[in-house]
């Protein structure tokens, strides 16, 4: 990893972003001059569109861009979660044929996780994948799919040997979202927004080159993707300007670059970005002469202090993560830690709008955000693992309680009492 300075990474990236950034390019071409830089994606190795820099930098290159008023990396899944872990698991084909396409921006992913089913015990997971000649056949389903409506590809886990124990039997795949096979049922969610969506897949068919990992090895390589996730949420992701989605389905890629970085800042504090929600509450509280209420000041300097914590917590798992240790268990606190900011926010920012905070939309005070907010807050104590589930892994990986009780370690697949199991 290089060990250059952080004034010199800023310094660097500075001169090259005054060189290159130009709002008059559409949002594919600058996402192809900033991919192919490495420095959409600094801490990659310098091979595989990165710069081989440590996680601070991705926070200089957020706030270089944020101060340029610049468009950040692709939004989603690909950057967060589907990059690394090929980084990690992938052959060299892999790295080639998905890698590129993730860092400009040309393609989204999804993940491919959750089932009715398994959510919290994802390895009892049923959707299944039948090896035919090159490919592999697919029938099952999946829920909670963020993105799934948008995405060219997925981060799939299917069960390739119903003999093995659970944990053992199931198979990591890039899969190929747009065939005949799958069908996209977008959920709504009560923030009115439709996040995620129901994937259903009905001899849908992919690659056996498509492979991450080896075969029946996926939990391993679910756990890269479930780390880099916990990780990413915790430390409230990598604060560089967002908002702008990859992929052709996404519709972004032709949007003018100036146009779509205006129309990001413009939105302001987004409603999951909880970790900037400190800023936007106290604003607020002075907006509406609630600055004096001494019930509100302290709450504020409670949200400021957990974030505070969140932020070192933050660089502790950078600090894992650059000496080589990958995200350990601060990755788990600080998840925990963000769903009590979560509360928090839904709680002190109704208090400090008062009646005003029962109404919804972008003309009431605030702009709306606060009811999103709101409205969002469940969301981040669930997904990347209930906090029940950060607790149960702190209660066994770091303070070594026993293990919770039950047969399914050792036992196949086939012959556990698993929903209503076909596989
Ligand atoms: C906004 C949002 C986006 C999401 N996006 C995705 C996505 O893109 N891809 C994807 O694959 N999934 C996604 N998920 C799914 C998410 O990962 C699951 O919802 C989560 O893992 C919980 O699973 P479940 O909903 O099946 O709840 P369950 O596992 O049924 O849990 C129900 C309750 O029981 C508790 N519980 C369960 N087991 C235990 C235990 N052993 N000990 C103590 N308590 C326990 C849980 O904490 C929870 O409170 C998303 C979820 C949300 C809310």
């Amino acid at each position: 990893m290089a060990t250059a300075s952080p004034d010199a990474v800023r310094e660097e990236f500075r001169t090259w972003l005054h060189e290159n950034w130009d709002p008059d390019l559409t949002v594919a071409e600058w996402w192809e001059r900033f991919g192919d830089s490495g420095w959409a994606t600094p801490t990659w190795p310098t091979e595989w569109f990165g710069r081989g820099l440590g996680r601070d930098a991705v926070q200089t290159v957020g706030e270089e861009l944020r101060a340029a008023g610049a468009v950040g990396p692709p939004s989603g899944l690909g950057v967060l979660l589907a990059g690394p872990t090929i980084l990690t698991h992938g052959t060299d084909e892999q790295k080639a044929r998905y890698l590129r396409p993730i860092v400009t921006g040309q393609e989204g992913w999804c993940q491919l996780f959750s089932e009715p089913g398994a959510g919290s015990d994802l390895a009892s997971l049923q959707t299944k994948a039948e090896r035919d000649g090159d490919e592999w056949v697919i029938n099952g389903q999946k829920v909670w799919t963020s993105g799934g409506q948008a995405a060219e590809l997925g981060m799939l886990l299917a069960r390739t040997d119903p003999a093995a124990p659970k944990h053992k039997g199931i198979t990591y795949f890039a899969f190929p979202m747009e065939q005949a096979g799958v069908e996209v049922r977008p959920l709504r969610e009560m923030t009115g927004r439709a996040l995620f969506s129901e994937v259903f897949f009905d001899d849908a068919r992919v690659r056996h080159d498509a492979i991450i990992g080896d075969l029946n090895q996926g939990w391993i390589v679910a756990n890269t993707t479930l780390a880099n996730e916990r990780a990413g949420l915790g430390s409230g992701g990598s604060g560089a300007g967002g908002g702008a989605y990859p992929g052709r389905k996404a519709g972004m890629l032709k949007v003018r670059a100036g146009d779509l970085a205006e129309r990001t800042s413009r939105a302001g504090v987004q409603p999951a970005n909880f970790g900037r929600s400190f800023q936007l509450l106290r604003t607020l509280a002075d907006k509406v002469g609630r600055s004096d209420d001494p019930i509100i000041r302290q709450r504020l300097v409670e949200l400021y202090t957990l974030i505070e914590l969140g932020r070192i917590t933050g660089l502790r798992i950078k600090a894992s993560m650059a000496a080589g240790r990958g995200p350990g268990p601060e990755a788990n606190t600080a998840k925990l830690s963000m769903s009590r900011i979560c509360r928090l926010v839904r709680d002190l920012g109704p208090e400090i709008l008062g009646p005003d905070a029962m109404l919804v939309g972008n003309d009431t005070t605030g702009g709306g955000v606060v009811q999103e907010m709101v409205l969002f807050a469940p969301a981040p104590s669930i997904y990347g693992g209930s906090d029940e589930i950060q607790k149960n892994i702190i209660g066994e990986r770091v303070l070594g309680l026993p293990k919770e009780p039950g047969p399914d370690k050792n036992t196949p697949f086939r012959e556990l009492k698993v929903g209503t199991q076909t596989a």
